[in-house]
């Protein structure tokens, strides 16, 4: 039984007849995925969160010439909760021979850098890119080697297999809470024994055929594909002040992550980080969207303030380049 369906074989050819130029443009194209649960949040603010982050998903992709997908329905009743990534993939790859990359997204991610641009000529030769590093993954199995919230993967053959390969600890019951408590024992860095999640899997799939894999395995370490929230929520503001955006390194992070939030969930009265978690994933927003208004000529008054204000005249775009050295990835309308 394979929990993603039939096997799909010779999908490379296939996708080579639907491959077709747009308009002279042969930029490789992409579509970025995202989704949730189908049901609103137990907690309404994390509708909210859902909001904002889906509308700042929606403007990076705008600005970059990236189609975006919001997926809200279980494919498959049993690939649920983090699993349900799977599924879409394959089923968007399938759907859409023509596009080469997908780029899976977490709800709970945000991205903090609207001007930096994916390096994909770097990876012309590995058909998945993740947050991450070898040994973490291939020596250590430490189970947070890799981050599964934010990666790029290839519709390509390969893929439809690594998928194949993925996807048997998935399935909801007995065989997620077994392989759970399996990938307590054998990864390392104190992974619980809670059921199996993707991150986990993934990280034991290739450590255990990293000959089968790991080829086409590039693990990103110079820009933050996936940036813990943790280590750089407090410093956006010395961002702001000393640097400028399109690096999308620890200077001016690309992605923030905010792992371990639960935005959605009931506010746990026993969390004193959930509190911490609504601030930062408001002030993460923000940042982002000041990259955004300014374009416009305007910005939040501070990061944690939704009212934004007209940027005076003399500190407007053009000036603001010199001041702060900021990227502007679109003309301003004059
Ligand atoms: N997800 C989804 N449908 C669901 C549950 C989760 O599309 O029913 C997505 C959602 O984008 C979420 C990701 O899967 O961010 C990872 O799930 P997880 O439970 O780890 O949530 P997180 O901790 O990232 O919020
Ligand atoms: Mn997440």
């Amino acid at each position: 039984h394979k929990p993603l369906g039939p096997s799909v074989s010779d999908w490379d050819n296939t996708r080579r007849l639907h491959r077709k130029v747009r308009n002279g443009d042969d930029t490789p194209k992409m579509i970025l995925v995202t989704g949730s649960q189908p049901s609103a949040c137990e907690n309404p603010v994390g509708d909210h969160v859902l909001l904002m982050y889906a509308k700042n998903k929606m403007d990076y992709c705008r600005i970059h010439g990236i189609d975006m997908f919001y997926n809200m329905a279980h494919l498959d009743s049993e690939m649920s909760g983090f699993w349900a990534k799977l599924p879409i993939l394959r089923k968007l790859m399938l759907a859409h021979p023509d596009v080469e990359w997908l780029w899976w997204m977490d709800s709970d991610a945000v991205i903090t850098d609207m001007a930096f641009k994916l390096p994909m000529a770097k990876y012309s030769e590995y058909n998945m890119v993740l947050h991450g590093w070898d040994h973490m993954v291939y020596e250590k199995r430490n189970w947070i080697g890799l981050n599964t919230g934010s990666f790029l993967i290839r519709n390509s053959q390969w893929s439809m297999d690594l998928l194949d390969a993925w996807a048997p600890m998935g399935p909801k019951g007995p065989a997620r809470n077994e392989a759970g408590k399996f990938l307590a024992e054998e990864l390392t860095g104190g992974r619980p024994p809670f059921e199996a999640d993707d991150q986990s899997a993934l990280i034991y799939l290739l450590a255990t055929e990293k000959d089968k894999w790991a080829d086409k395995v590039y693990l990103e370490s110079s820009y933050y594909l996936h940036g813990y929230w943790k280590l750089v929520v407090d410093k956006y503001e010395e961002m702001m002040e000393k640097n400028h955006n399109g690096l999308g390194d620890e200077r001016w992070p690309f992605v923030t992550h905010f792992v371990g939030c639960k935005p959605c969930k009931k506010p746990d009265t026993e969390d004193d980080d959930a509190e911490k978690c609504f601030k930062q994933m408001e002030r993460a927003f923000n940042f982002a969207d000041n990259q955004v208004l300014q374009l416009y000529g305007f910005r939040h008054s501070s990061l944690s303030e939704r009212a934004v204000f007209v940027i005076p005249e003399k500190t407007h775009v053009a000036d603001k380049k010199e001041r702060t050295g900021h990227v502007h990835f679109l003309p301003h309308p004059s």
